[in-house]
């Protein structure tokens, strides 16, 4: 596929990110959940992990607010909710800026070629 990034694993999140599957990696010793794609568990060092769909929610926990026009000016890091020790950074879809500790949901499209993935704000 063009338009491929990342290595092995994370080229994996990609390609399921681009079909609506928002996954993250769980290690197959301990059960422990990871993101991003790493080779191995860093709580009990397994190597065998397999990937499982969360609810791509989570809370704002700091943006950038970038002068290119494109892709879209704001990025903002989520602190996932079904992995606290992780975040995950993406577009902005608001129509206001962020905030601290806003609770959000990923907006899943492409455009075109590449999955994009951003992040809206979400009531309850
Ligand atoms: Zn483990």
């Amino acid at each position: 596929m063009s338009g491929t990034v990342g290595d092995r694993d994370s080229a994996q999140w990609w390609e399921r990110l681009a079909r609506g599957e928002f996954v993250v990696q769980e290690c197959d010793g301990c059960g422990g959940r990871r993101f991003p794609a790493r080779a191995f568990c860093a709580g009990c060092r397994a190597e065998a992990w397999h990937w499982v769909r969360v609810d791509p929610v989570g809370r704002v926990e700091t943006w950038t607010i970038g002068h290119r026009p494109f892709p879209e000016g704001t990025v903002v890091r989520i602190r996932l909710a079904a992995v606290p020790d992780a975040t995950v950074f993406g577009g902005w879809a608001g129509e206001r800026a962020p905030e601290y500790g806003q609770r959000v949901a990923a907006v899943l499209t492409t455009d075109g070629s590449r999955p994009l993935l951003r992040w809206r704000p979400r009531s309850g």
